[in-house]
């Protein structure tokens, strides 16, 4: 478990408006980050001592009343000043693009205009703290196949091998997903045609719905598992949990579209003999 990011969500200055400060804190605290906020019309001084007993690592410093130019570089002088400068500033708020160089040369990491996300400002600060660089999961083998959800198999295999060129592998019956599929080859990876054999297969329905055409997109990873389960802790939605016997000796599993950017992703590995 990776120590949780502190953040100190500061209002230097003047102006009395405080929405956008809150909003940020939230979606902060919904990023996982510990969010402290300061209130309104905090002086320099007042943040900096904040920050420091709440031994946060990063300041964010919000600015509506034009004041940005004096305030920021003042914050991070005072963090000098008591040697916490390892605190790093960023900022938002209402700041001319043409203010950003001369904040930047004075200390503050980072600005972020209203354009930006807050997921992408929690990603940046994250970066600051060597965290979010890893991913989840070791990069998968290769594409082991693409499937793709045709009315006629016998059809589809004719025109893949006659008109394309790709090489017949076989075709195979999958009882427990009421399906018959044809594998081709091409290069390191393959097509994998699959045609419902009953209307109950959940291909059947994809083709009620969408009609023929690409299905899934088949990773070829180790470790399956091991996998499912840290998707799941990430908050992933799986179709399935535990890998089954699909096609080809492949156990296979599921991750649910919704999850996953609207593409289906399978997870395939090979059954052991
Ligand atoms: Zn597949």
């Amino acid at each position: 478990m990776e120590k949780k990011i502190r953040v100190l969500v500061a209002k230097p200055g003047l102006d009395g408006h405080d929405r956008g400060a809150l909003v940020i804190a939230q979606a902060f605290r919904d990023e996982g980050f510990e969010v402290i906020y300061t209130g309104l019309r905090q002086t320099p001084a007042q943040i900096v001592n904040s920050a420091i007993q709440e031994d946060v690592n990063i300041i964010g410093l919000s600015c509506l009343s034009g004041a940005h130019n004096e305030l920021f570089p003042e914050v991070v002088r005072l963090l000098k000043e008591k040697g916490a400068e390892d605190i790093i500033v960023v900022g938002g708020g209402v700041i001319p693009e043409e203010d950003i160089p001369f904040l930047e040369q004075n200390g503050i990491a980072r600005v972020f205009t209203p354009g930006t996300s807050t997921v992408d400002a929690a990603n940046y600060i994250r970066s600051t703290q060597g965290q979010g660089g890893e991913p989840l999961m070791a990069a998968p083998q290769k594409i082991d196949h693409i499937g793709i959800a045709v009315k006629n198999l016998d059809e589809s295999v004719q025109f893949y091998t006659q008109m394309l060129g790709l090489k017949l592998q076989g075709i195979e019956t999958v009882e427990s997903e009421k399906v018959r599929v044809a594998f081709l080859e091409i290069g390191e990876t393959r097509l994998e045609l699959v045609e419902p054999t009953s209307e109950e297969s959940a291909i059947a329905k994809f083709l009620d719905k969408k009609g023929e055409g690409i299905h899934h997109i088949a990773l070829k990873v180790d470790n399956q598992q091991d996998r499912l389960d840290a998707l799941k802790n990430a908050g992933i939605q799986l179709i399935n949990e535990t890998p089954k016997l699909g096609a080809h000796n492949n156990m296979v599993a599921f991750l649910h579209p919704k999850a996953t950017k609207g593409v289906l992703i399978e997870l395939c590995e090979k059954a052991s003999e």
